[in-house]
């Protein structure tokens, strides 16, 4: 991704509204913002910004899985039917939000809906002795679902992007060390992005080989569950398995537990032989005796948590991004046509571009001072720095966070170094 970016090479522009179907919040400042577009009801193509926000969010996943031993590949996209015959989940019957699609020749595929079919057919290629395992093997993917409600902007999509890793494990005791690894992870990445401290881990419901699996939720207005939050512990439980029985299960005081609503920004599940068994995934132990691989998979939808942190983190002037995820960090304002102020304003983006700032020049002549601020709020750059008369006067250039009201003023030298500082911290987080 280039670094740095003059706003009068950027195609897209602000609007005023958003379409007027569009009800949720998410959408409808990431479209005013240009960030994304929206193609029909839970379908959007995501522009340039929104890509840079995307692929932040992306790597910062990637980093997370790779650090717990995760390997990426990349799956097909059409799924292969017979595969799916193998655990009864191509039917309609199984699966009521299939997106299928007839072949010239005869036959069907699927569009990826879910990937625990496809690795298992898959690592059964590869995993043949104990030696073989584990593997935890994971990828970014665009999923398609026919869901019904798609009321929630990018937080619910027809089509989505996501990570979903599988681990492979030899016995029950590997799988479940792996599962309290991921969830380190997963918690690693909401608080990376931002959402950390609204994000509680939530007991759901299980399938056939646990009682449980566990959700991330993120406490908002906007999500679709309903989550009991036990505050002093910190968690919670889906109201799809709430009764006095879990709870007596759990240590949790019922008398103690807030109700909320909250949007899964993740999820991981024990898969147990579910997939494994179906699929004859099996190897042999140290004494050649074949045994069963257990698996499990660990689900996030970057759409939903990019959605997730608009809903959250914004105001009424627009978004207002954390510095990990910001498609720039700051975003450079020329106010004014005069000779010194374009002057200035290109020596202190050359200055930062030298410095490999991630900056966003609004370099657009012909638009009022008002218009720029408006703009700079709704795009929501973590810092805000403004060259205009004013402050060429006083000697500097006025830098200003998002989240505050007042700015200073700053020399160029001085810009440099706060935003290097905050950069390097925002990475290393
Ligand atoms: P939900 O209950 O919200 O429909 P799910 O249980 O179907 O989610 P999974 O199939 O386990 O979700 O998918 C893993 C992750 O993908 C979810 O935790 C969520 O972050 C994301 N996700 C699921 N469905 C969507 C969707 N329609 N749009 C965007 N993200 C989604
Ligand atoms: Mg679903």
């Amino acid at each position: 991704m280039k670094r740095a970016m003059r706003q009068t090479e950027l195609f897209t522009k602000t609007r005023k509204d958003a379409p007027a179907d569009e009800v949720s919040r998410n959408a409808e400042l990431l479209i005013r913002g240009g960030y994304i577009h929206k193609e029909m009801a839970g379908v959007y193509s995501f522009l340039p910004l929104g890509l840079r926000v995307l692929k932040k969010i992306e790597n910062i996943i990637r980093e997370e899985m790779d650090k717990i031993g995760g390997t990426e590949m990349k799956t097909a996209v059409l799924q292969n039917k017979e595969i799916w015959e193998k655990s009864g989940r191509w039917s309609d019957q199984a699966v009521d939000t299939w997106f299928k699609t007839k072949l010239k020749n005869g036959g069907e595929a699927g569009l990826s809906f879910t990937n625990e079919e496809a690795y298992s057919s898959i690592l059964k290629q590869y995993i043949n002795s104990y030696k073989d395992l584990p593997v935890y093997a994971y990828d970014f993917k665009d999923i398609f679902r026919n869901e019904t409600r798609s009321k929630s902007g990018i937080m619910r999509g027809r089509e989505f992007y996501w990570k979903a890793l599988y681990s492979f494990s030899r016995d029950e005791k590997e799988h479940n060390e792996f599962y309290e690894k991921i969830k380190t992870s997963y918690r690693n990445i909401f608080q990376r992005t931002g959402i950390g401290h609204l994000t509680y881990i939530t007991f759901a419901s299980g399938g056939s080989f646990s009682k449980f699996s566990h959700e991330f939720q993120t406490l908002t207005p906007a999500g679709e569950d309903t989550i009991y939050l036990d505050e002093g512990s910190g968690l919670a439980v889906n109201k799809e398995v709430y009764n006095d029985e879990v709870l007596a299960e759990l240590g949790l005081d019922k008398n103690k537990l807030v109700e909320k609503r909250a949007v899964e920004v993740g999820n991981i599940f024990s898969l147990g032989t579910k997939f494994s068994a179906p699929f004859d995934l099996n190897y042999k132990d140290q004494s050649g005796k074949e045994k069963p691989v257990i698996m499990g998979s660990y689900g996030i939808g970057l759409g939903r948590l990019l959605g997730t942190v608009v809903e959250v983190l914004s105001d009424d002037a627009g978004i207002v991004w954390p510095e990990s995820i910001a498609p720039f960090a700051a975003h450079l304002l020329s106010l004014g046509e005069s000779e010194k102020v374009l002057g200035e304003s290109e020596k202190v983006y050359q200055k930062l571009c030298q410095a490999g700032i991630e900056v966003l020049f609004d370099d657009r002549p012909g638009i009022s001072p008002g218009e720029k601020f408006a703009d700079a709020d709704l795009l929501g750059m973590p810092y805000r720095a403004v060259i205009s008369e004013r402050s060429a006067q006083e000697g500097g250039i006025e830098i200003k966070q998002r989240k505050e009201k007042k700015g200073k003023i700053l020399s160029v030298e001085e810009l440099v170094k706060t935003l290097s500082e905050t950069e390097k911290s925002a990475e290393e987080k």
